[in-house]
């Protein structure tokens, strides 16, 4: 490739943002696609099928993570991580969690159609369950990934109508072959958007983050 920068296609990245937003569309213009569920398993389903469309190997982890995965010229490379999660709040907003995942998918079509071969591979994440709003345990799908939490705890978690992680990932059909483990990483990146614009458009006053949530 040429030593110029490459611009992605910035109305299919909006077009898909959109087409994402119908899975668990609010009747307020944000979604609700709890984890695990019939909602999530559209999303999935949805990313899925994107990703082997560009010829990615889509791999799904037993705690449901996805992993989508472009090779490089050079196999000793590490790979370069892209991604976020594509679950949501109750009254989520459609670019919170799903910006880190699309835009990184834009960012594969992008190098896909210029025909670019990377040294190292890429691969785009979908984490499983970082909103922790059905199950009650944010970060659920990197944190065991991570080793911070045990599967066997995660899969025992239910929710408020008893329908625990372990069963809801068989019944989505995403428990997957390969073991939640850590695998080393060049890099990761993730674009995230947590809050729209409508505090700062109608002038309230608002807190500054100083720390973060931790379980
Ligand atoms: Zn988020």
């Amino acid at each position: 490739m040429s030593g110029t920068n490459q611009r992605i296609d910035g109305k299919r990245l909006w077009d898909s943002l959109m087409a994402m937003a119908e899975i668990g569309a609010t009747p307020k213009g944000g979604v609700k696609r709890l984890t695990l569920t019939d909602v999530d398993k559209a999303g999935r389903d949805r990313f899925r099928g994107w990703c082997e469309a560009l010829g990615l190997t889509v791999r799904v982890d037993s705690i449901g993570n996805m992993f989508a995965r472009r090779e490089g010229r050079d196999p000793a490379r590490l790979p370069v991580l892209l991604g976020s999660h594509l679950d949501s709040q109750p009254t989520g907003g459609k670019f919170d969690g799903a910006l880190g995942v699309i835009a990184g998918l834009e960012v594969m079509r992008s190098i896909h159609d210029l025909n670019i071969v990377t040294e190292a591979p890429i691969e785009l994440v979908n984490w499983t369950d970082e909103e922790g709003s059905r199950f009650g345990h944010s970060l659920m799908g990197s944190g065991v990934w991570a080793g911070i939490y045990t599967q066997e705890k995660a899969y025992g978690l239910r929710d408020v109508d008893g329908v625990s992680v372990g069963d809801a990932l068989d019944a989505i059909g995403y428990k997957g072959p390969h073991k939640a483990a850590p695998f080393p990483a060049d890099a990761y990146f993730e674009l995230h958007i947590e809050q729209g614009p409508i505090l700062e458009r109608e002038g309230k006053q608002i807190g500054v983050v100083t720390g973060a949530q931790v379980r």
